[in-house]
């Protein structure tokens, strides 16, 4: 039985896990979970799995769950979040599906009580992969990714040395605005950018999907987790999303993972690593229904911030937590529908352009950082409002 520790339980991923832990209950024990506001549905977790500990992102909301479960312990906001990592001993897993730069310092923290980190947050590897690499080693935890482009990489390489790998392919979906025109993109609302062909996520993802930050941040991702030069790194337009990743050896031989597109199947290949299992009748992928698996190059000039994010992963130091904060920023504000779809790449290209790079940063100036590209564009929008 192995304890786990979920966190964003309430998301996208989450919810997905909470499925799967759902249907295994002999082998997982759930016992900590965190959301930010939704509140409503981490009540009905809690009831249903009786975790130990609970953390949400106000006191407020604290204060309400512990008048309703006196036998659990409640946390909230930032500091709330690390306590609630830190509780309860070492070992475990920490499944990890906070979106954005909030999921960094937990990762730091279950790390270092040694619990295996299965990770959805990507901004983690992003922001700081130098230093999550070399925790992990020195902690002997396991680092399992969930993205499925980086779950199907990471089998595509089982049992292979690294010396071997001429490249690692990674597909693209294209997001929502795949097939419109740069020009087109001037008039697209925020409606029209959630609406994601192939998947089914958070609001953020499916931003970053349509602006191709998110292929960026894989890219970024896929660098650290897997050891591997940014020049061996190829994107490529995939529209079906079938093909989840590829790897390409010396000998010019070709290793893909296929399957329908369900997160299921890397968050469950994740918690069961390595064996394999299927509790959900997930339907084979049916080769006579996709017919065709098709294939365009991703490019720069349709997609700039898929290119800084090329240029950031090999400027390395801060330029990958600039890249990703003023996304973070940009993203924040389109959804707001406080600017056009099209000032997200402009607001990441700026940011980029103007900072100053500084090489092996600490987790503080990772978090200095951060903090000062998002403060530092939230300012530039007022005025300019
Ligand atoms: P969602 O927005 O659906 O869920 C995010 C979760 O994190 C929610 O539980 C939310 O709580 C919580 N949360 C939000 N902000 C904070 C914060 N500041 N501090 C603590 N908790 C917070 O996101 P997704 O599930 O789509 O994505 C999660 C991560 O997984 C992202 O990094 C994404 O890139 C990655 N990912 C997602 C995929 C997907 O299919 N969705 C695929 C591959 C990777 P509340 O509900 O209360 O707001
Ligand atoms: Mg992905």
């Amino acid at each position: 039985m192995k304890d786990v520790y979920l966190l964003g339980a309430t998301g996208s991923i989450g919810k997905q896990t909470i499925e799967i832990l759902r249907e295994n209950k002999n082998a997982f024990s759930l016992k900590a979970v965190s959301c930010f506001s939704n509140i409503e549905l981490l009540k009905k977790i809690i009831k249903e799995f009786k975790p130990k500990y609970a953390c949400v992102g106000n006191i407020k909301d604290k204060e309400d769950l512990e008048k309703e479960f006196s036998d659990i312990i409640c946390f909230s906001d930032e500091e709330g979040l690390l306590d609630l990592v830190t509780s309860g001993g070492d070992g475990g897993l920490l499944v990890n599906a906070i979106v954005g730069i909030a999921g960094l310092m937990p990762t730091v923290k279950a790390i270092e009580h040694k619990r295996d980190i299965l990770l959805a947050n990507k901004e983690t590897l992003v922001t700081a992969g130098k230093i999550i690499k070399d925790l992990v080693k020195k902690n002997n935890v396991k680092l399992i990714p969930i993205d499925s482009e980086h779950s199907a990489i990471f089998q595509c390489l089982l049992n292979s040395k690294n010396e071997d790998v001429e490249s690692i392919i990674i597909t693209a979906s294209g997001g929502s605005f795949r097939d419109k025109t740069r020009e087109a993109l001037e008039s697209v609302t925020l409606e029209d950018a959630l609406c994601h062909p192939n998947w089914s996520m958070g609001k953020k993802i499916t931003i970053d999907s349509a602006t191709m930050v998110n292929k960026g941040l894989e890219v970024i991702e896929a660098h650290y987790l897997f050891d591997i030069s940014y020049d061996k790194i190829r994107t490529i337009l995939h529209k079906e999303s079938i093909i989840h990743s590829m790897v390409e050896f010396v000998d010019k031989s070709i290793i893909a993972q296929l399957g329908n597109p369900d997160m299921r199947i890397p968050i469950q290949y994740a918690l069961f690593y390595p064996e394999r299992k299927n509790f959900f009748n997930i339907k084979s992928l049916n080769f006579l229904e996709v017919k065709n698996l098709s294939f365009q190059e991703l490019s720069f000039k349709r997609f700039p911030c898929l290119e800084l994010a090329y240029f950031c992963g090999r400027e390395e130091g801060i330029m990958p937590v600039v890249y990703n904060a003023s996304n973070e920023a940009a993203v924040k504000l389109f959804l707001e529908k406080k600017i056009k779809f099209i000032e997200i790449e402009e607001i990441i290209s700026k940011a980029v352009k103007s900072a100053d790079n500084i090489l092996n940063p600490s987790l503080d100036v990772i978090l200095e950082t951060d903090k000062l590209v998002k403060e530092n564009i939230y300012n530039m929008y007022e005025v300019k409002r």
